[in-house]
């Protein structure tokens, strides 16, 4: 028949489309995302033949994206006027399964026995995913070698394919999509716009959706940052936390070269998250998005950051991520892991800019997130860069007013000559705080006691241990004369071998009667009872070692035990 050929698809190409045609994945509207990808892909071609080619491109066309959806023919068609497909490319490009993320698509279906999960929009299955919703597909293509010939390539999925020669065929490519009787939504032109709105918003050429120009979210990190301004920037945020009336609080564009190209934009919330939010998604995905120049390699990348700043949105885009990396790939990649670190550091950093900028505006930041913040210092993932973390920490002291807070960082600057640990008291109110026991036995020492408040700062601070070679110390442990003397750097457990100075009002023998007597009251739970000359006010305290927190725990037991 002339130039008409009969063609099977490759065994494994055959394999792929049969269960992609059987498949009820629910997110089948993916294939317009892979079919535009590929449109991208093909005017990217273009741009850079036509940018390194030494002959001169024979016309000018506009290198453009066009939808059509048609209610009465049922079909969703796509044109671009990108490099196009000779014949030969037609049956290797289109034929076989070139692409890894297709080829692992099949490996995992193999393991898994399941095509119908959630595993055809992770991998993504590109061309072929138009058979999740056509009955027919029809490509038609033409590169722009002015010498080129057109062509059709038609299949209705199965074994086979055909390819012939066509006349009056445009540069690019056109794929029409003839649609299965319960695909029929796709030929609606409302929700094909959504679709495009929610996966390929940031496509790098213009795209129409019968007509009318779609793609109208520039991708704001591909600007300069002042070229940006604060519409742009509210509009996009807008975009990416998919809610129109929050606002940011907020803003980081980065840009780097080394030691890994990044293009980035954060935002963060003006609006405290939810308890719900807070919890929800703690397996690691998060509000940060990955490109390779401009197109979507994963949404909400799990393993881009620590799991602790999940309450990011934003974007990050790399020349140096291949496109098809998958899952396992980003999860084991040694240049995620770079990026991470960098991402890391840097955020860690534009955080502590922002309280020395306006200490009121990151103190109103701290309240919101502290939750996220503390999960930073305890997390595993964290262990590198928990005093870094720990830096973002605020409390208030007993040397500041109520209302006002200080860090670690300017705790120690105000640190007296001869003071090796970072006091703190662990207390419900600031009330409580200044006339518990143990604030009162530091009368005259002049030393400055962070005060906290929430019940998980104990477990913070317990999990800190230290700051800057500082030992953080729980006034709940015995404070010792001697950790405030100059010169002493005996690294001593407190209180083991150090007897304290005791000057006691008692006489030697009621001192000895009265804590005989105490011992063998509390028994087992006490190891010692000494008479102290720290209190005033107070008649006893109890103070503990090291574990401070445990007490809260032990006490509950003690009062339901008899
Ligand atoms: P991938 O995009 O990962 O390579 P796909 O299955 O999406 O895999 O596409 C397979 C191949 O078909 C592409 O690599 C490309 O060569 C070709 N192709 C698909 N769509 C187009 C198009 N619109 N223009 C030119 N070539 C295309
Ligand atoms: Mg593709």
């Amino acid at each position: 028949v002339g130039n008409f050929d009969q063609h099977e698809f490759q065994a494994e190409t055959a394999e792929l489309l049969n269960i992609v045609a059987k498949s009820l994945y629910s997110e089948n509207e993916v294939f317009i995302r892979e079919i535009i990808s590929n449109a991208s892909d093909a005017l990217e071609k273009l741009r850079y033949t036509r940018l390194t080619s030494q002959e001169a491109m024979a016309e000018d066309v506009p290198l453009e994206i066009h939808i059509k959806t048609d209610k009465y023919n049922n079909t969703f068609t796509i044109q671009d006027t990108g490099i196009g497909l000779s014949r030969e490319d037609l049956t290797n490009n289109l034929g076989t399964i070139a692409r890894s993320g297709s080829k692992e698509f099949l490996k995992n279906v193999s393991e898994k026995g399941d095509a119908n999960s959630s595993i055809i929009g992770q991998f993504g299955v590109g061309f072929y995913s138009t058979f999740m919703v056509g009955n027919e597909v029809t490509v038609y293509t033409k590169t722009h070698d002015p010498d080129s010939k057109g062509h059709c390539w038609k299949s209705k999925g199965g074994v086979s394919y055909e390819i012939t020669e066509a006349e009056s065929v445009k540069p690019g490519t056109k794929i029409v999509v003839l649609l299965k009787p319960d695909c029929r939504q796709f030929a609606e032109e409302d929700t094909v716009e959504k679709i495009i709105s929610k996966h390929s918003a940031f496509v790098g050429f213009p795209v129409r959706l019968n007509g009318k120009l779609l793609n109208t979210v520039q991708p704001l990190w591909t600007l300069e940052a002042k070229d940006i301004d604060e519409d742009q920037h509210l509009k996009f945020f807008r975009h990416l936390s998919a809610n129109d009336s929050e606002h940011y609080m907020y803003k980081l564009f980065y840009k780097t070269d080394a030691p890994l190209n990044i293009r980035s934009i954060f935002y963060i919330s003006e609006q405290r998250p939810t308890i719900l939010e807070m919890s929800k998604d703690t397996t690691g995905r998060s509000g940060v998005s990955l490109y390779s120049r401009k197109v979507l390699v994963q949404h909400k990348t799990e393993h881009l950051l620590p799991k602790w700043l999940r309450f990011l949105r934003g974007v990050v885009d790399s020349e140096d991520i291949p496109l098809n990396l998958s899952r396992e790939l980003l999860q084991n990649s040694a240049l995620i892991s770079k990026m991470r670190e960098t991402l890391t550091s840097r955020l860690i950093k534009f955080f502590l800019d922002q309280s020395k900028r306006d200490p009121e505006k990151y103190l109103q930041f701290f309240r919101n997130y502290k939750l996220f913040i503390t999960e930073g210092v305890l997390a595993e993932d964290m262990q590198e860069k928990r005093e870094e973390v720990a830096q973002l920490l605020r409390y208030e002291s007993s040397s500041l007013p109520e209302g006002e807070v200080t860090g670690l960082k300017d705790y120690i600057k105000r640190m007296k000559d001869g003071q090796r640990n970072i006091f703190y008291l662990c207390a419900p109110s600031r009330n409580l705080a200044e006339t518990s026991p143990y604030f009162e036995a530091l009368k005259g020492k002049d030393v400055e006691v962070l005060f906290c408040y929430d019940p998980y700062d104990e477990i913070t601070m317990l999990q800190l241990k230290m700051y800057d070679t500082k030992q953080l110390f729980s006034l709940e442990n015995e404070v010792l004369a001697d950790m405030f003397q100059p010169n002493k750097d005996k690294e001593s457990k407190p209180g083991l071998e150090n007897e304290p100075v005791v000057t006691t009002q008692l006489s030697e023998s009621q001192g000895k009667d009265l804590t005989d007597w105490a011992k063998a009251a509390l028994d087992v739970k006490v190891t010692d009872v000494k008479v102290t000359d720290k209190l005033d006010k107070h008649p006893a305290m109890v103070t503990v070692w090291e574990m401070g927190s445990v007490r809260h725990f032990l006490k509950s037991q003690y009062l339901t035990d008899p």
